[in-house]
């Protein structure tokens, strides 16, 4: 349950209440959210319970869920959210479309592929610099080097800066330098690191876990949450299964199932999902026809030559002909594309 308090209770009141839940092993959290502070417990109060919770005089609303993410879901708030990043609206009616390298490898090739981001409608440029690479062998990222290189091309396109943040200790680092922290799938149950993105008050880009299931992925974002961090948006990459044709299997489905238990903004990452270039057209539409809030599309000036992702980043042309493409996607679901 959720446990909405009134606005300016003095403290002795919170702690009062907080005992009474304690007392019952209801073990609440106070979570600061927005300017209100919310009380939520793991498990419904009893009707008892409920009754010596009112008599404090803490109690503005009661919200029973029996949703697992219970900040996430929809009993919580039945509307869509919007987390903002500087000017771009994630979850607002125009479609976002986040473009970048897989990887930021060098000042030429990251400015190359911002001023092309910018110039063809992107809303937030994604490049990482701390890699989770499967191989200790491959390249690795260009760390905070690449953290720089990020804030110049912000600095040069205007456009937002979201990056991987692969650990807790770095978390302070990369929100010096990012707009948006993205916890990438191989991380998305790691709860510490959840909870310190959480802390940091940064917007979040929470993909899913390759091996992670919907309600799993939700609770996930529920640690983001309950650190009383409301800006977390979802991104579908696809999951693990025995199906080899694509590096992964897209789950547009998910959006869908998403949309009505979660009033978090949803987006669809392509590349990761298909991991071949030829297949990221096609499922970006698919995506948008869903109903995804916005794309996740890996650039780069010469693919073939990339660090890492070489099969499934566009070339500036070919992201240039998909944004013309998906005008009339966007409109066809009732959305706009700029
Ligand atoms: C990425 O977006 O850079 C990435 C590594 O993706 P994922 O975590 O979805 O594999
Ligand atoms: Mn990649």
């Amino acid at each position: 349950m959720i446990i909405v308090t009134k606005r300016n209770v003095a403290r002795e009141t919170l702690d009062e209440a907080l005992n009474l839940l304690h007392q019952g092993g209801l073990e609440p959290r106070a979570v600061s959210w927005k300017n209100q502070m919310l009380l939520v417990t793991h498990r419904c109060p009893s009707s008892a319970e409920i009754a010596g919770l009112e008599k404090t005089g803490i109690v503005d609303k009661l919200i029973d869920t029996n949703a697992k993410a219970q900040l996430a879901s929809r009993d919580f708030r039945n509307e869509a959210s919007i987390v903002e990043i500087e000017k771009v609206a994630i979850g607002a009616e125009n479609l976002v479309i986040i473009a970048g390298p897989c990887s930021v490898e060098s000042r030429e090739q990251l400015l190359e592929v911002a001023g092309a981001a910018k110039r063809l409608g992107a809303t937030l440029l994604r490049g990482g610099v701390f890699k989770p690479r499967t191989s200790p062998y491959e390249f690795q990222g260009l760390a905070e080097q690449g953290l720089r290189l990020l804030a110049e091309a912000r600095e040069e396109t205007g456009l937002p800066v979201v990056t991987e943040v692969l650990e807790s200790e770095k978390v302070d680092l990369v929100s010096k330098y990012a707009d948006m922290l993205q916890i990438g799938a191989r991380n998305m149950q790691n709860f510490s690191l959840l909870r310190a993105v959480g802390k940091s008050k940064m917007p979040v880009l929470l993909k899913r876990g390759m091996m992670a299931t919907i309600d799993e992925w939700l609770q996930a974002a529920e640690y983001v949450l309950l650190e009383g961090n409301p800006d977390v948006v979802l991104c579908e990459r696809g999951i693990r299964t025995f199906e080899r044709a694509t590096r992964n299997t897209l789950d547009l489905a998910a959006v869908p199932v998403l949309r009505k238990q979660t009033h978090l903004p949803i987006l669809v990452d392509p590349s990761h999902a298909t991991g071949s270039r030829d297949l990221v057209a096609p499922m970006s539409k698919a995506a948008i026809a869903a109903g995804a809030d916005g794309l996740m599309i890996e650039i780069h000036p010469n693919p073939e030559k990339a660090l890492s992702d070489n099969h499934q980043q566009l070339n500036l042309q070919e992201f240039a002909e998909l944004m013309k493409e998906l005008g009339l996607f966007a409109t066809a679901a009732g959305r706009k594309l700029r």
